[in-house]
């Protein structure tokens, strides 16, 4: 494989196939046997029922505490913090950390030492107040000009209804607080304080639903989630080698291979030993860290792989994905591969997402979205799930808009992932029935019913295996709706807010048409059908269980009048729309400024890193595929020139030359009329990224296709970068 032309390929190839499979140790007793899962789960989280150093009655207020979403006296804080550290530094512990969510997506976390001085005697303390407050320099993260700089202050704040745990180092351990990220006037900078107001606000829109049609022992309705999160893996060895996977997290050139996915064999085949061995390490560390891994497996593009994990309470649910994201990179960085968490590292081939399962969970164990065996269970499921439909349908756009950047618009309606129209799927069972009360089919909710809504229809609720079709944004799975549009490389907790908050809002209006009905002498069963009817009129239209990836539903649901937002640029716009934010205002779970700072951050990001990648890849095309060209042209002239003296014909050096030259000379001209457009963007951030999506991105992507089409046409072993062959076939 490969010349002698490129020395450095060829290293990089022959290290990526002779890696050796990095083996860990698993955990074991004194004895020598190892343990198990059940054994080591959890043992690096901090929980208050388990802690020694808090007494009962602390621990039933706390349980209250996170029950109810009341905050903690600061007697009671200060006990925890004092068992909190005695339990993590003698784990090993040395320094402790707010953890948080800014607007990035990312987590930031800055650490202090538990180490502190008593007079001169050296301790180990985490005070009350560094356990509930702490300070960041608030003026570092994004926050889209909602803070003035004279008051640079923002703050985080313990959030205990997330529990603490220890995060590994090299050589020493940190206990990581899991907290909020407030502005000095309270307005939210992060993604977990809206994620928390939505999930308040819609336990209580759902709590009261459940009162009112009789479940009176309903006390807290909670959010159930469970992300299945996808990435790509590349040896170490290529990634560095690629300025573009460095710099933007995804190639911006590079020619496919003869083996895409066409033959569909890599989805569920048999693991590589060395990406076996990376999956096994995250588990052991996931498990550690009170987060159930569940499942593993390929995914459909060679070189993808899926991890998922048991659904849980939604906030807690979204931190877990948050270090999941964590752990993947750094567990793969353990075993000399590099996690690409991009929405689309690779042109051509299926780009990676995160399916956001999502539903509703009363606590005394019903799930809202689970259809039952009577009549009663029956209505109910299909009003909650006519709710979330009418819910999804009039906030389409804001759900659009909670899930675009830069990398996702790769994915959204490329063919190969949900469309960026958002449509729900509910299968044709509960199709046929949701449309039957729809057309106002006569039914008396008392004894018979003219709609067959016994246990026979709901047998085939679970039948009808309505997770087959993979081309709907957002479908129904059996017993809960499935969010699938949602970036692999993006926090769930803002999706997941906005979905929360849109359901709350229609959660709302149900409750008082229910009561109304009630007032009006209907029965329970009628006023939940007629509900249904009410909410399915509005948003039929939403309701899609064809192919989603087609040309014919593109019309369609233009027909139907579906918004189709096509890339960020647009969608982002939603959040400057008072009309389109109005629910999430009106419910108190983002303030007028709050949106007006997503807005600016999510489009200035927007904006940074599309400029980021332009930049990159001019620069790849002059550093190495101009030169790279040129050189290879060289060589064949002298053939050319050679063989004219030889008086020999050179019709095939000349063909490749040509086409080369005419490739290359377009090459250069269209890249300094990239460059060119970039200097004169506007400096106005919204008009900018429209530019960027409807001008730029164009001729960037005419760009790869010209490298797309010189790699073809210079011999692998001159080829300066790693290939796609070499990133997606070799470990
Ligand atoms: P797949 O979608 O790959 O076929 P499943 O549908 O069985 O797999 O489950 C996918 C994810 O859905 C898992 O993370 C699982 O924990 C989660 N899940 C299952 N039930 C619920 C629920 N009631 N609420 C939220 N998530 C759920
Ligand atoms: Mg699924």
């Amino acid at each position: 494989m490969g010349g002698d032309t490129n020395p450095s390929r060829t290293k990089s190839r022959s290290k990526a196939i002779n890696q050796s499979t990095r083996n860990f140790k698993r955990p074991m007793d004194s004895a020598g046997n190892y343990l198990r899962a059940s054994q080591y789960y959890g043992q690096n989280v901090f929980y208050f029922a388990k802690s020694s150093g808090i007494p009962e009655i602390i621990k039933n207020e706390l349980e209250e505490c996170v029950k109810l979403g009341r905050p903690i006296q600061k007697e009671h804080a200060s006990v925890v913090a004092k068992a909190v550290t005695e339990w993590a530094v003698k784990r090993g512990a040395t320094h402790f950390c707010h953890w948080f969510q800014p607007l990035t997506g990312a987590t930031a976390e800055k650490h202090d030492a538990f180490l502190d001085l008593d007079g001169e005697r050296p301790i180990e303390k985490l005070s009350v107040s560094q356990l509930l407050q702490g300070e960041p320099d608030a003026s570092s993260f994004p926050n889209g000009g909602s803070r003035s700089t004279f008051e640079a202050r923002g703050y985080t704040a313990w959030d205990l209804t997330s529990p603490m745990f220890l995060m590994n180092g090299p050589n020493g351990k940190t206990l990581c607080i899991p907290t909020a990220f407030v502005s000095y006037h309270g307005e939210a900078l992060d993604i977990k304080t809206p994620l928390l107001r939505s999930l308040s606000t819609l336990n209580t829109q759902a709590t009261k639903f459940m009162n009112l049609i009789g479940e009176k022992n309903v006390s807290k309705v909670i959010v159930t989630c469970g992300a299945e999160q996808e990435y790509f893996l590349v040896d170490k060895n290529f990634y560095y080698q690629r300025p573009d996977l460095v710099m933007t997290g995804r190639t911006l050139l590079g020619a496919g291979t003869t083996r895409n996915q066409q033959l569909e064999d890599h989805y569920f085949g048999a693991i590589p030993e060395r990406v076996l061995a990376f999956m096994e390490e995250l588990d052991l560390e996931l498990h550690k860290l009170g987060i159930p891994a569940k499942t593993r497996h390929n995914e459909v593009a060679p070189g993808q792989f899926e991890i998922a994990q048991i659904f849980r309470e939604g906030n807690v649910s979204s931190d877990n994905n948050q270090l999941v994201m964590a752990l993947i990179k750094s567990v793969a960085a353990r075993h000399n591969m590099v996690a690409l968490l991009h929405e689309k590292p690779f042109a051509g081939i299926n780009g990676s997402g995160k399916h956001l399962n999502w539903s509703m969970s009363t606590d005394t164990g019903i799930n809202l979205l689970e259809p039952g065996n009577e009549l009663h269970s029956n209505t109910r499921f299909l009003a909650v799930t006519s709710i979330v439909i009418e819910a999804v349908n009039r906030h389409a756009r804001a759900l659009r808009a909670a899930i675009a950047s830069h990398g996702n618009d790769h994915r959204l309606g490329a063919n190969e992932a949900p469309p960026s129209i958002i449509s729900v799927f509910t299968g044709s069972t509960i199709a046929d029935v949701l449309e039957s009360i729809k057309d106002g089919k006569e039914f008396t909710p008392s004894g018979k019913i003219t709609l067959d809504l016994g246990a026979n229809q709901l047998a085939q609720f679970h039948k009808d295996n309505t997770d087959r079709n993979r081309t709907s944004p957002f479908a129904f799975t059996g017993n809960k709706f499935e969010f699938r549009a949602v970036g692999s490389s993006q926090a769930i907790g803002l999706p997941l807010s906005i979905l929360n908050a849109a359901v709350s809002e229609v959660f709302a209006e149900s409750n008082t048409f229910i009561e109304e009905r009630i007032a009006a002498g209907d029965t329970i069963d009628r006023a939940l059908l007629l509900l249904c009817e009410k909410w399915m009129k509005s948003s039929w239209n939403v309701i899609f269980n064809g192919d989603g990836y087609s040309q014919e539903w593109v019309q369609e649901a233009e027909k139907r009048g579906l918004p189709n937002l096509k890339n960020s640029a647009e969608a982002l716009e939603v959040f400057n729309s008072k009309s389109d934010v109005a629910f999430l205002t009106n419910q108190g779970i983002y303030r007028e400024i709050e949106l007006e700072t997503r807005y600016n951050v999510l489009l200035e990001r927007y904006c940074k890193l599309r400029e980021i990648e332009f930049n990159t890849l001019i620069d790849m095309i002059h550093q190495y595929i101009v030169p790279t060209s040129l050189a290879y042209k060289k060589e064949l002239g002298d053939i050319v020139l050679m063989q004219r003296q030889l008086k020999v014909e050179s019709t095939v050096e000349m063909d490749i030359y040509k086409k080369i030259n005419l490739t290359v000379e377009t090459l250069y001209e269209d890249a300094r009329n990239l460059s060119n457009q970039i200097k004169d963007l506007p400096h106005d951030e919204s008009a900018r990224a429209k530019m960027i999506a409807e001008t730029l991105m164009p001729m960037s992507e005419q760009l790869s296709i010209f490298c797309e089409q010189l790699e073809a046409l210079i011999p692998d072993s001159k080829w300066p970068l790693p290939t796609y062959f070499d990133m997606l076939f070799l470990r």
